[in-house]
């Protein structure tokens, strides 16, 4: 595995996979992995490209009250477990690789669907994402990019940008992977004690409740999932609604592909999960 910083280099080791007609599978992320990470790469490898991870901790997706200096960052534990993968390029630049001028002017703006739910409690954070992801995506030039579906609202984002700038790639998504409780896995998990770590599992816990409630009206749906977080006052939910699966629109009659996504703290931990309706 070749792990490179800066984006000269990359690019001249893609233009020859690429004029050897080799396809580019590429996962990007910001580092801390775990099994979500993991499965991601093992997704992209089986698509039979080469295969490209970054980890880059995008200061412009993070609030100023938000975790950016406190992200976990290990490259040397990720290099290891992102070779043991069998990635070929391990793809970690400097924020001023990135951002050399200490901001960015061209900004991806995602509209409506980057204002709603996580993007009106996280705002200008899709932005930030879009912006990344298109540079990201200009400087790696992928076929497919492999990203979790635990972050549903993130793949929906970078799949509009996709069509409406007809950037020539595929998003694929991917489902999230769960520790043995349901709860999805995450690098902020860690910062959980104990004890918030068990209440935390409620979140899927009320997602599954929903689903398998077989409710025909987003309201019973979530009254189903409302009474499991009755019972674990410790998470505080923030948001909790049944969406259309692209738009992230809230649907009245629930179709087996709406979406129940939910936000939460857990001590001073946000976290956030969804579930698709018909998979009860
Ligand atoms: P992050 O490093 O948190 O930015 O995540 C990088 C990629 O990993 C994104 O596409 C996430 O959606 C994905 N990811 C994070 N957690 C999980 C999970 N538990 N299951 C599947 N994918 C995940």
């Amino acid at each position: 595995m070749k792990v490179l910083d800066n984006i000269r280099d990359l690019r001249g080791e893609l233009s020859q996979v690429r004029s050897a007609g080799r396809g580019i599978e590429f996962v990007p992320t910001m580092g801390a992995f775990h099994e979500g990470h993991l499965q991601l790469m093992r997704t992209a490898r089986e698509s039979g490209g080469l295969v490209v991870v970054s980890i880059f901790v995008n200061p412009l997706q993070f609030g100023p009250s938000e975790d950016f200096e406190s992200y976990p960052r290990n490259l040397e534990a990720d290099g290891a477990m992102a070779e043991a993968e069998g990635v070929d390029i391990l793809f970690a630049p400097t924020v001023a690789e990135m951002y050399p001028d200490g901001d960015v002017h061209t900004r991806v703006e995602p509209g409506r669907l980057g204002r709603i739910l996580e993007g009106e409690h996280r705002p200008g954070h899709f932005a930030g994402v879009a912006t990344v992801c298109a540079k990201l995506f200009n400087i790696v030039g992928p076929d497919r990019v492999f990203m979790g579906r635990k972050d549903a609202q993130q793949v929906a984002v970078l799949q509009q940008m996709v069509r409406d700038l007809n950037l020539p790639l595929e998003i694929v998504p991917c489902p999230t992977v769960r520790e043995e409780d349901g709860l999805a896995m995450s690098s902020r998990n860690r910062r959980l004690s104990p004890d918030d770590r068990r209440e935390a599992a409620a979140l899927y816990a009320a997602l599954r409740a929903a689903a398998a409630s077989g409710a025909s009206s987003t309201a019973e749906l979530v009254a189903a999932a409302r009474r499991v977080f009755d019972q674990h006052p410790a998470v505080r939910v923030q948001y909790l609604e049944v969406v259309h699966p692209q738009t992230f629109e809230p649907v009245d009659t629930v179709s087996p592909d709406a979406l129940i996504v939910v936000a939460a703290h857990v001590g001073s931990v946000r976290l956030i999960d969804n579930c698709i309706v018909g998979t009860a």
